[in-house]
């Protein structure tokens, strides 16, 4: 039997995943080895009560008297804190899906591509702060990355079969987000509430903010390179409104291959679960009458300094995809806790690089995960700095 885990199983990403296993049978079709949340004790406990896992960890230790108590006579062990995350990620599995958001997925993840799972990544943010290192260590133990992204999840798909040497160029769409509509000058004064409302995908909290803001798409032009291995200026961005292409590959004889569907995260994660086989998934179909058109509008920039600010991250390389992700984070959590305005979240991350710009010095040196975690700490120390001096 199969044996999985789960980072982040309380999450979007992470009940998407729970669905599937349950719908495949859940224990009778999978061993699941570990589950971990956050604060939602009540669910992990259910979920994992309901996969039979071996252990359920919370990511708060101050949590583990609670979720021991939830757990009671179950037969599931329960742990607690980041330590106790990573030490799930040590347990054997085959597959492991990697969905807590932030930078905190970035250790679970490589732990089990270094005992040689098959990583389906959700978290963007680890290729973000480290791709260089979590690819090398993937091909180092033999481990398969499978991207859980929708777009990266496309891009993997048009390149099946395909010689990685024909590719021009990567083209990933976005849907502008809630906000896309709104004249540049009122989004300065847009709420949390405002960015929340995703006219397409439904998603956890802080990646539907990204999705207004564009931090999103910055960050998933970096997840690309990473992951396939391609220059900055091979991969570009298209707003396509209705989010059908969910991304394309441009190749050298001018052809382009493109992914379709309904937007539902549980077709990528139904992919990567079943991957190499292509098994049904209960996803809405398509329906091209009913949909009529496709639209598509270059971003601008001016509107989207994010998506500025990862080109300079990508040509900068080194340890600036670790701050970037860093002071992305510390700009959300003060949006979220309303001490900064939407439009300051890109200026406060421009400052923060460029207060660091000077430690990150193109390396041919893959920087080792101590030095991504430092320059993780390192910023957010700097950002807050940056951002009580401005308050
Ligand atoms: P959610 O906020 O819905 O879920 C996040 C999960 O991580 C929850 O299980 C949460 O626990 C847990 N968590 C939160 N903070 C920590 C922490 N510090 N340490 C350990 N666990 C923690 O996020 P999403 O599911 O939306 O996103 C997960 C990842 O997938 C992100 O990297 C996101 O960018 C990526 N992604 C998501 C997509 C989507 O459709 N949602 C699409 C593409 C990528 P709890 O809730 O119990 O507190
Ligand atoms: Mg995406």
């Amino acid at each position: 039997m199969r044996r999985i885990s789960i980072f982040g199983a309380t999450g979007s990403i992470g009940e998407s995943t729970f669905d599937l296993i349950t719908r495949a049978g859940g224990p009778q079709a999978f061993h699941t080895v570990a589950l971990s949340g956050g604060r939602n004790l009540a669910r992990l406990a259910q979920m994992a009560v309901a996969l039979r896992a071996e252990v359920a960890v919370t990511a708060h230790e101050d949590a583990l008297g609670e979720l021991q108590d939830r757990l009671a006579g179950t037969g599931v062990q329960a742990a607690a804190g980041a330590t106790a995350i990573a030490e799930a990620a040590d347990r054997p599995a085959d597959w492991v899906m990697s969905a807590i958001v932030g930078a905190a997925g970035l250790v679970p993840g490589m732990r089990a591509l270094a005992h040689g799972s098959t990583l389906a990544l959700a978290n963007k943010e680890s290729l973000v702060t480290a791709g260089p290192l979590l690819m090398a260590t993937a091909r180092a133990h033999g481990a398969t990355v499978l991207p859980v992204d929708s777009e990266h999840s496309a891009i993997f798909q048009s390149l099946m079969g395909e010689d990685s040497r024909a590719v021009e160029r990567i083209i990933l769409t976005a849907s502008g987000g809630a906000l896309r509509d709104w004249p540049l000058e009122a989004l300065q004064n847009a709420t949390v509430q405002d960015a929340l409302a995703h006219p397409n995908w439904s998603m956890g909290p802080r990646i539907t903010i990204d999705s207004a803001s564009m931090f999103n798409k910055a960050m998933e032009v970096i997840e690309a390179k990473e992951l396939f291995g391609v220059r900055p200026d091979q991969v570009e961005v298209i707003i396509h409104p209705e989010s059908i292409i969910h991304s394309m590959v441009g190749f050298h004889d001018g052809g382009i291959i493109a992914h379709l569907g309904m937007p539902d995260m549980r077709h990528p994660i139904g992919f990567a679960l079943n991957y190499p086989e292509r098994a049904p998934l209960p996803v809405a179909r398509l329906d091209f009458a009913k949909l009529g058109q496709m639209t598509f509008r270059a971003p601008d920039l001016i509107r989207y300094p994010a998506l500025r600010l990862a080109h300079e991250v990508m040509v900068a390389g080194g340890l600036s995809g670790a701050a970037f992700n860093a002071a992305k984070e510390v700009a959300l959590d003060q949006f979220i806790a309303g001490s900064l305005g939407f439009a300051q979240m890109s200026h406060l991350v421009e400052a923060s690089l460029s207060a660091l710009w000077a430690q990150f010095g193109p390396t041919d040196a893959i920087p080792t995960l101590e030095d991504v975690l430092a320059m993780d700490d390192l910023t957010r120390r700097t950002a807050r700095g940056l951002a009580a001096k401005n308050s």
